[in-house]
């Protein structure tokens, strides 16, 4: 599952207002940041609904596919596929700053470029849906966590630069939870990929933060 947020904002209220996204705003932010997006992302798309489904904001899904979270719609692995983004109209809440949504939008532009072997990172599988999930999604927040704190995207709030810290260590315990129980001798290989968390949040405390506030009503988890 290539889903970017497992835990969701309920609170509808103000966000159902909120301006909504479209593919032709993602396919603009992904080619400003990867000119090179679509040897990866062969299109943008919204799913089969206007809201997003519970714990799901966006999806790589395979070409022609529908739901990211059906495993027969799910995303093709190997060098050179090319799978398709698809998005949701109330994808990002209303008071999320400009720099989380190019965040979340490379977010999935890893994931894609990942599956397609245009990093020099093996694309692994477990046998187990979590721990592939983990290493997956460690890997996307990683990603993002470093280009964040490279100021790549543009200040965050302080709550999204929780937000993101938060998905790394989530996603980064859990994989290595899974490796100590294992064969911990094998983190020597899989841990060059993974920084140490703690390094990434003081790396990323030195980058601007924006002034944002977060919802009134409501917490990001
Ligand atoms: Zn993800």
């Amino acid at each position: 599952m290539f889903c970017l947020a497992a835990a969701v904002c309920l609170c509808r209220g103000a966000g159902a207002a909120g301006p909504e996204v479209t593919p032709a705003q993602v396919e603009a932010m992904l080619a400003s940041l990867h000119p090179d997006y679509a040897l990866y992302i062969s299109g943008v798309r919204y799913g089969a609904t206007r809201l997003h489904p519970a714990a799901l904001y966006a999806g790589l899904v395979r070409a022609g596919g529908r739901d990211p979270r059906m495993p027969e719609d799910g995303p093709r692995t190997g060098r050179g596929v090319r799978n398709e983004l698809v998005i949701y109209a109330d994808m990002f809440e209303p008071w999320r700053t400009p720099g989380w949504r190019l965040l979340v939008t490379d977010h999935e532009y890893f994931h894609a470029r990942h599956l397609a072997r245009g990093f020099d990172i093996p694309v692994a599988g477990f046998d187990q849906m979590k721990t592939d999930t983990d290493y997956r999604e460690a890997l996307a927040w990683a990603w993002v966590a470093r280009r964040e704190a490279d100021n790549v995207y543009g200040p965050l709030s302080a709550a999204e630069r929780a937000e993101v810290a938060a998905r790394y260590r989530e996603h980064y315990d859990g994989f290595l939870a899974f490796v100590n129980r294992r064969q911990p001798s094998a983190w020597a290989h899989y841990g060059r990929f993974l920084p140490d968390p703690d390094s990434l949040v003081r790396r990323a405390a030195a980058a601007p933060i924006a002034e944002t506030p977060p919802p009134a009503d409501g917490a990001t988890r």
